[in-house]
């Protein structure tokens, strides 16, 4: 057997584990429908992301960082949630001795850098033009079908296909998934009066407004509606569309020019009821598809291959079989300590600011006013994004022991 370990899926996560296992001496084969060309030159998708201290460090060491242009990486300094009508906003600070909370990067600029970095890597083989089809999971070993009927015979199968991934479909793991009814558009608009270094949640009656800073007076526009408004406003001719747009910030950074494409997303949140079986595991959205209004998708894909990386080195370097159950128990003990708060926390949010019925709409003003005014509060929210250590903090993982336990069937 000459692979160590497959993953289904190029995108940000499955090319950041290739990258990570790669330089932990395994051997790794990738496998994705996508071609070289679109791999090595992806299109736009209008996502900008935003990304925290840890993940930085994480692409930094994966030699991911360092391959971004100058001007691709722009601070982000301060958040600031609105509700409703209010001008007064809660801000979220970096923590004391941070100049920054994080930094945004586009997502295709995301995907090139790691396409770039795993192709320098020696270690992994490709198997572009190709679906995985099937995984075969024995108690001694993995074997990877593809579409055209080819095999690879690895010790692990990991899953970075998607939140609405077949591999782990495949692979029996049921999922939960709370389709929110909403979708939402981003795109890239020139402001009036930008707003440097600052990012803006706006948990309006109605919708949802966010604005994340690029530099040169340019900011990544977020409107959250039911599917039908996305459309209209996708379709409206671009003079149309500025206005509307301005009109919905009530002017308040003056008038916005739209700057290049709109594109539009489903919001469906999912949440795997495990994310390992046998000699299989899952990463990135398939192992847990949040919701964006919190930005914690790729931070918290890239915590999660971090502990799978360090676990399956760990096993490798002391001769242990990288497939075993207790190997994967132990990364998805871990990741699930930080996952399933973050999860339910985020679902609760968008449930409540998406009610617009008055007692949720005192709450919801509390809830700003509460955290504007208790800082341990914001200095919490501060350190979520702020983590140096990919692992939970202990009393996570006391908590994901005691209150959740994860069933993992051994017969699958
Ligand atoms: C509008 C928006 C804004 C966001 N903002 C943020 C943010 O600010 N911060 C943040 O952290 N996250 C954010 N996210 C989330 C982030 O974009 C995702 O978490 C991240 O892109 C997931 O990457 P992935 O590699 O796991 O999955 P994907 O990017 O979905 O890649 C999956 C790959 O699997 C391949 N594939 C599919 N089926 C198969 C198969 N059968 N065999 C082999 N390969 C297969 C596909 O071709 C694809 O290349 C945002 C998401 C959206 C939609």
């Amino acid at each position: 057997m000459n692979t160590d370990v497959v993953v289904a899926g190029a995108g940000p996560s499955g090319l950041s584990l290739a990258i990570a296992l790669s330089q932990a001496g395994l051997r790794v084969s990738v496998v994705d429908p996508a071609d070289e060309a679109a791999l090595s030159a992806p299109p736009d998708d209008g996502r900008e992301i935003a990304l925290t201290p840890l993940s930085q460090s994480l692409l930094r060491q994966w030699g991911q960082w360092q391959r971004l242009e100058t001007g691709e990486q722009p601070p982000l300094r301060e958040a600031r949630v609105f509700d409703g009508s209010s001008l007064r906003p809660m801000t979220v600070s970096p923590p004391s001795g941070q100049p920054q909370l994080g930094w945004m990067v586009s997502n295709h600029a995301l995907r090139r850098v790691a396409y770039a970095q795993a192709q320098a890597e020696g270690g992994i083989d490709w198997y572009l033009g190709r679906r995985l089809q099937h995984a075969g999971r024995e108690a001694d070993a993995a074997v990877a079908v593809l579409d055209d009927g080819e095999r690879i015979p690895a010790r692990l199968i990991v899953a970075a296909d998607s939140r609405f991934s077949s591999t782990r479909r495949a692979a029996g793991i049921p999922a939960r998934m709370h389709d929110f009814g909403r979708s939402m558009l981003v795109c890239r608009m020139r402001l009036q009066r930008p707003q440097p270094g600052v990012a803006w949640e706006w948990l309006d009656y109605g919708q949802t407004l966010a604005l994340l800073p690029l530099g040169d007076n340019l900011a990544s526009v977020v409107i959250t509606l039911p599917p039908s408004a996305i459309d209209s406003l996708r379709d409206l001719p671009e003079a149309a569309f500025n206005d509307d747009i301005t009109r919905r910030f009530r002017q308040r950074l003056g008038t916005m020019e739209l700057v290049g494409e709109r594109f539009a997303y489903p919001l469906v949140g999912v949440h795997p009821e495990r994310c390992v079986a046998r000699r299989f595991a899952c990463i990135g959205d398939a192992a847990v598809g949040m919701h964006p209004i919190t930005a914690h998708g790729y931070n918290l894909a890239l915590r999660g291959i971090a502990l799978l990386a360090d676990r399956l080195r760990g096993a490798h370097g002391r001769g242990v079989d990288i497939g075993d159950d207790a190997v994967l128990d132990a990364f998805q003990h871990e990741f699930r300590a930080i996952t399933r708060p973050l999860f339910l926390a985020t679902q609760g949010i968008v449930q409540l600011y998406g009610d617009d019925r008055l007692p949720a709409r005192v709450l919801r003003r509390a809830g700003l006013r509460f955290g504007q005014h208790f800082p341990p509060f914001r200095r919490l929210l501060a350190r979520t994004l702020d983590a140096s250590d990919p692992r939970p903090p202990p009393w996570m993982r006391v908590a994901e022991r005691l209150l959740w336990r994860t069933p993992r069937p051994r017969s699958d």
